[in-house]
Formats: structure tokens, C-alpha cells, sequence
């Protein structure tokens, strides 16, 4: 699925976006950075997996946790901060969500049971 949204949301770390966006205009991809935390595309060949691969290749998977709120938006974030985020995580499967999504998520999971 592409992407048309990359959220940096990693406390506002506008190194890590330079960074991102440097190694996706590199890699051919059509990206532009929008503000200090914040790169956007409508590239429709970037997807989760080429952001996956920028946090593997610079080492930096185990602090960065790839959430993907919605068709369109990714956030980076770091592992740890979550919550702060207004991020919670079912308690069922794991799934990271913005907390008033998670509440239909988890409802889902009980629907679904039934
Ligand atoms: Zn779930």
C-alpha cells in the first residue's frame, strides 16, 4: 500500500527526519519534508517497507517503532513513548492505535468472538 502521509513523530527529532528524507530522495523515491517532523509523499512506490528498511539499515529498529494510524499515515516513534503519544495497544493482539481507535478495534475483537 503507498503511502501519502510519512509522520516523523519521534519527539519532533528533526535529524531523524533530515535523515529519512535524505536517504528516500537518494533511493529515488519522490518525498518532500513538511516541517521539521513531518515528510510527505505521494510517491506510490514507497511503502512501509522501504521506511522499515531506512530504521534497519541505519540501526535503528530497536528505538523506532514503525505505527501506522491510518491508510495513509505512518509515525515513527520511539518505542518507549507510545502513551505519550495518546497511543495505546490492545490488549488482545498487540495492534498500536490512537486510543478512541482502539476502542472500536477492541470491540471488534469481542464481535468477532461472538
Ligand atoms: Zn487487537
Amino acid at each position: 500500500m503507498a503511502i501519502i502521509a510519512v509522520i516523523i513523530d519521534c519527539a519532533f527529532d528533526a535529524k531523524l527526519t533530515d535523515e529519512l528524507t535524505k536517504y528516500l530522495l537518494e533511493n529515488g523515491f519522490t518525498v518532500q519534508k513538511e516541517n521539521e517532523s513531518v515528510v510527505t509523499t505521494n510517491d506510490p512506490k514507497l511503502t512501509v517497507d522501504n521506511i522499515e528498511w531506512f530504521l534497519k539499515k541505519t540501526d535503528k529498529i530497536k528505538d523506532l517503532q514503525i505505527i501506522q494510524s491510518d491508510s495513509d499515515t505512518i509515525i515513527l516513534a520511539t518505542k518507549v513513548m507510545i502513551e505519550h503519544f495518546g497511543l495505546g495497544r490492545c490488549s488482545i493482539c498487540g495492534f498500536v492505535a490512537f486510543k478512541d481507535e482502539l476502542f472500536a478495534h477492541e470491540r471488534a475483537h469481542g464481535i468477532g468472538l461472538m
